[in-house]
């Protein structure tokens, strides 16, 4: 059997080998190809294999004892539960839209709207890294209304590129349902098209944040071009800055619409100075400073779709 290294690139979703010169803090070890596969059938494309990397700096990888582990492809898939409160979701979102351009256009005033929509733009962003930074930081599975997402965020940074495999419905449904009972009442007691338009800026970024995040994990070959340059324009959150967020010390670059306000949050300590108000307020630890290098770690993926690249390349 033979043994390669290898490290997990968090903007690719092939699993790249390296030379013993890689650092060895990103070195990790995994058995070919061939030595994957359990069994002798025709290869499932969507079959994902999870291998953990090495528990400590020390070991060998011949000192490994390795565990795979099967994620089931129906997590990842949308059903049509997901599928109906994203069409909430974005039904609520044209209401507002329409009710602002309406408004605007027998207004002739089209100045507010349009910085309003800019002014939700640049504060979804905001809005994203604060709640990111919360359900990332704070509470569990068992915690009421916020379970689910924080879970599912916790999860995130141990199998990253799950976020890449998610269908569209499946990874915005609980943005969605959120959206969808927040933007309603504004759809049917509302007019004003400047509340409209920021409204629509700022809970429609929110909603998608999660396939700009998505976007964001990406590798930069599958992406659409248009979504690329919106990317390196800053306009979308960058596949470089949010791969920061994913690496030690784990606790910054949250933002995730634009990723505008990354730099002033984490050089200005803005999220660690609320960390010390709750801990001294409350006495309650962010996971931040106790669980990044252990849960939080990044696990090596593959795919028996991403050994057959590795076998051709
Ligand atoms: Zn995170
Ligand atoms: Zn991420």
């Amino acid at each position: 059997m033979a043994v390669l290294q290898q490290r997990w690139d968090p903007l690719s979703r092939t699993t790249r080998f390296h030379t013993f010169a890689c650092r060895p803090r990103r070195i990790f070890a995994a058995v070919t190809p061939t030595t994957r596969t359990t069994t002798t059938s025709r290869p499932d494309r969507n079959l994902v294999v999870v291998e953990p990397r090495l528990p400590s700096s020390s070991s060998t990888p011949s000192s490994v004892a390795r565990r795979k582990t099967e994620i089931d492809p129906s997590e990842l898939e949308s059903t049509w539960a997901h599928r109906a409160w994203v069409t909430a979701g974005c039904t609520t979102l044209f209401v507002s839209l329409g009710k602002a351009l309406l408004g605007s256009f027998q207004s002739h005033i089209w100045v507010e709207p349009s910085l309003a929509a800019l002014l939700g733009y640049f504060l979804a962003d905001l809005g994203s890294g604060v709640y990111h930074w919360g359900i990332d930081n704070y509470g569990g599975a068992e915690t009421p209304f916020f379970g689910g997402q924080i879970a599912a965020f916790q999860g995130h940074h141990r199998f990253p590129w799950t976020i890449t495999r998610r269908q569209f419905a499946n990874n915005l449904h609980a943005l969605a349902r959120a959206v969808a009972f927040s933007v309603l009442p504004l759809d049917l007691w509302n007019a004003d098209p400047v509340v409209h338009a920021f409204a629509c800026a700022f809970a429609g970024c929110i909603m998608f944040s999660q396939q700009f995040h998505a976007w964001a994990h990406d590798n930069k070959t599958r992406l659409p071009r248009a979504v690329v340059a919106l990317q390196d324009a800053g306009v979308l959150v960058s596949r470089a800055q949010h791969a920061a967020h994913h690496r030690a010390p784990y606790s910054n670059n949250y933002c995730i619409v634009s990723g505008a306000w990354n730099r002033f949050l984490d050089e200005n300590k803005v999220l660690e100075a609320m960390e010390m108000v709750i801990f001294f307020r409350f006495g309650t630890r962010p996971r931040s400073w106790s669980e990044p290098g252990s849960s939080w770690a990044e696990e090596i993926q593959t795919s028996r779709a991403d050994t057959e690249h590795l076998q051709a390349s």
